[in-house]
């Protein structure tokens, strides 16, 4: 059978695919609020908690980690730069293409 759908992070029920893993709705806020807060966290246990459904609430560093660890990526991170050169930005869809009609006359 197949298994239900898990958080790669935590083991909790996952909604679905977050910045590129499966998982819940809390680490999806948890890791999108870190990345763009840029947030730093202390974990009190030299970093080797293991992440679970209980864990998550106590250690954010090593949830942070966990989140890194199974392939999330945090792309947002630098959205105010480096993601503007390779996405389209309104630029492109400005400038209509102009109708072959209207040469022809
Ligand atoms: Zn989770
Ligand atoms: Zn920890």
């Amino acid at each position: 059978m197949a298994s239900e759908e898990l958080c790669v992070v935590c083991g909790d029920k996952a909604s679905g695919y977050h910045y590129n893993a499966l998982t819940c709705e809390g680490c999806k806020g948890f890791f999108r609020r870190s990345i763009t807060k840029n947030a730093v966290y202390r974990c009190k246990n030299g970093g080797h908690c293991e992440m679970d459904m209980y864990m998550r609430r106590k250690c954010q560093e090593c949830r942070l980690k966990k989140c890194k660890a199974v392939g999330m990526l945090a792309e947002c991170k630098y959205s105010s730069t480096e993601s503007k050169h390779h996405l389209f930005h309104g630029n492109v869809s400005q400038r209509r293409q102009p109708n072959f009609h209207d040469d022809h006359r």
